[in-house]
């Protein structure tokens, strides 16, 4: 069952100089209990993505076509007020990029995550103070720092804080954007093993929005793998890894380093991603794709299904 279901989805950016075409016709399902990792350079539209799923749009983005459903209900056209009151932190979470400055420096961190409870829930301020120790304890805090202030909380500790944030109204599908990022590698790997472990005793719905492949094989059972405003392929991690068949994914899975074959040579990709203010017709990769040929140039390739749920949107595959 597809818990969220999005469906040519195109979101643009109003600038001086024109849209900025941030997510250009995205179809993409999340089934129950799926943990999908959606990858990509900066600047190819992963955020913008997850966050026109929570409606959180700046004041220039806006949603141009396309259908959000989350449990068959389409959120796009539902009314603000109760998107805000029955699903936003409810049922759909997100835990923002930057830790180390999403916290108000100027009240406790347990307070910030009860306001949070408060605002939603019909609950007294000891029973979302209380909720608050259980959620600090559940992410692997002591529940009495409840009463420090962020800058006396660790980076891994203010990471953990936000993860127990997102899950102060017990949301059943989770957006994490770049979770480790500002964190050294030993702090990153526990907060991934904090998603891990939450991911499975609370039967959460994730998607883990990252640059880095490297998180993604430690943390979902699936990938999507995006590049320029548009998805370019899909599969379960093993497949992304070991039998991918885009060659954006191709050459993101080279710059990985591998630990069964020593000495291989890490593969820069050569260019940078277009401007979406005037993206290159047909295949967006095709600048940078070192197996172009005439038709990339002129017609957008579509996506094909390659079995097992497998797909990818190249022209090299309708040619096999
Ligand atoms: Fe490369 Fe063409 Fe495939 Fe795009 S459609 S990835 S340019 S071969």
């Amino acid at each position: 069952m597809s818990i969220l279901d999005v469906q040519g989805l195109r979101m643009y950016y109003s600038t001086l100089k024109g849209d900025v075409k941030a997510v250009d016709g995205i179809d993409l399902k999340v089934e129950k209990g799926e943990a999908l990792g959606l990858v990509g350079e900066s600047g190819c539209g992963k955020t913008t993505f997850a966050l026109s799923i929570l409606r959180l749009l700046p004041w220039n983005g806006r949603i141009v076509e396309g259908s959000i459903k989350f449990h068959d209900t389409d959120i796009v056209s539902m009314d603000e007020k109760e998107f805000n009151k029955d699903y936003r932190w409810k049922r759909l979470s997100y835990v923002f990029q930057g830790a180390m400055n999403a916290l108000n420096p100027v009240f406790r961190t347990g307070k910030q995550i009860a306001e949070a409870i408060l605002l939603h829930e019909d609950v007294e301020k000891d029973e979302a103070m209380d909720r608050a120790r259980e959620l600090f304890s559940l992410v692997g805090i002591d529940p009495e720092r409840v009463t420090s202030y962020p800058h006396e909380l660790s980076g891994g500790m203010k990471q953990r804080a936000m993860i127990a944030m997102a899950l102060a109204c017990n949301p059943e599908f989770i957006i994490a954007d770049e979770p480790t990022t500002a964190l050294d590698v030993i702090v990153q790997a526990q907060t991934l093993q904090v998603i891990n472990d939450l991911r499975r005793k609370l039967g959460l719905t994730m998607m883990l929005i990252t640059h880095d492949l490297s998180v993604v094989a430690q943390t979902c059972t699936t990938c999507a793998i995006m590049y320029a405003g548009k998805l370019m392929e899909y599969a379960d991690i093993d497949t992304v890894f070991s039998d991918s068949k885009h060659p954006y994914t191709q050459a993101l899975t080279s710059a990985f380093p591998s630990i069964t074959e020593s000495r291989r040579e890490l593969e820069s990709i050569e260019g940078a991603p277009p401007n979406l203010l005037d993206p290159p017709q047909g295949c967006r990769f095709n600048p940078r794709c070192p197996y172009r040929m005439d038709i990339c140039t002129e017609e957008e390739p579509g996506f094909i299904e390659l079995g097992g749920g497998h797909s990818a949107a190249c022209h090299l595959l309708s040619k096999r």
